[in-house]
């Protein structure tokens, strides 16, 4: 991981961004009692053009996240064309209609929130021969509009996952409620990931990743605060 800014990069704004939350990602992770690397920067660039994106793949970023499949279905196969290594992660809600083009696009898909999707997955896995790894959305605030399984939910959604459609779940990922502290939903979490077995935890944004460190997170989501405002 590039911690210092190279020279180079001091007349893009975006690259400044990008050196500077790594390092201060690095150092939520110091102040935990964590690696350094066993937190991976998700880089948000639903929204931005390709070639607001490019120099960062130039730069070395390899984890992108995009929460439309039509959008990236747009931007991506250009972008990643020869560079084998990136990691293309579905952030926003499925439709079981898109899941053969979300599993062909997608390296990652995070949102994997009700029996449907999963077998819609399932199917179109083993249509495609393409397995990306596969995370469960929490709704931890049990908000009504908001995507992601009710946490009382998430253990029969995991069975049935597992059991029924024979998927692996790598990962569990939420988003808290907008207008409350985001510490209780982290740990809630990273609670629900203990109890299954669960490796992969993805939560924190811009405004709060440095706390998601501090309560587990190994993927944390950052678009605006590299990016700048959509
Ligand atoms: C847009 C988005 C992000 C990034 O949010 P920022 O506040 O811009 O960092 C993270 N996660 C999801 C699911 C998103 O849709």
């Amino acid at each position: 991981m590039v911690l210092q800014a190279n020279e180079n990069d001091g007349s893009n704004p975006v690259l400044m961004n990008w050196h500077r939350i790594q390092a201060e990602m690095a150092q939520a992770a110091r102040d935990s009692g964590r690696e350094p690397d066993a937190v991976r920067l998700v880089c948000v660039s639903k929204t931005f053009e390709a070639a607001q994106v490019q120099p960062l793949i130039v730069a070395g970023q390899r984890i992108f996240g995009e929460n439309r499949v039509q959008e990236a279905a747009g931007k991506w196969p250009l972008l990643r064309a020869g560079i084998p290594d990136i990691e293309l992660h579905l952030i926003g809600p499925l439709q079981s209609n898109k899941a053969r083009e979300a599993v062909e696009l997608f390296d990652v898909i995070e949102t994997v929130d009700r029996p449907k999707i999963a077998k819609a997955l399932s199917e179109a896995m083993a249509q495609t021969s393409k397995s990306p790894r596969l995370y469960v959305q929490v709704n931890t605030g049990s908000e009504p509009q908001k995507a992601g399984v009710l946490p009382g939910d998430a253990a029969a959604l995991l069975d049935y996952c597992q059991r029924d459609c024979g998927l692996k779940i790598a990962g569990l990922m939420c988003i808290p409620p907008a207008d409350q502290q985001a510490s209780p939903h982290f740990a809630m979490l990273a609670q629900l990931a203990k109890r299954f077995g669960i490796h992969e935890l993805s939560m924190g944004m811009s405004a709060d990743f440095a706390l998601a460190i501090q309560l587990g997170a190994t993927h944390v989501r950052v678009g605006s605060a590299i990016f700048g405002h959509r």
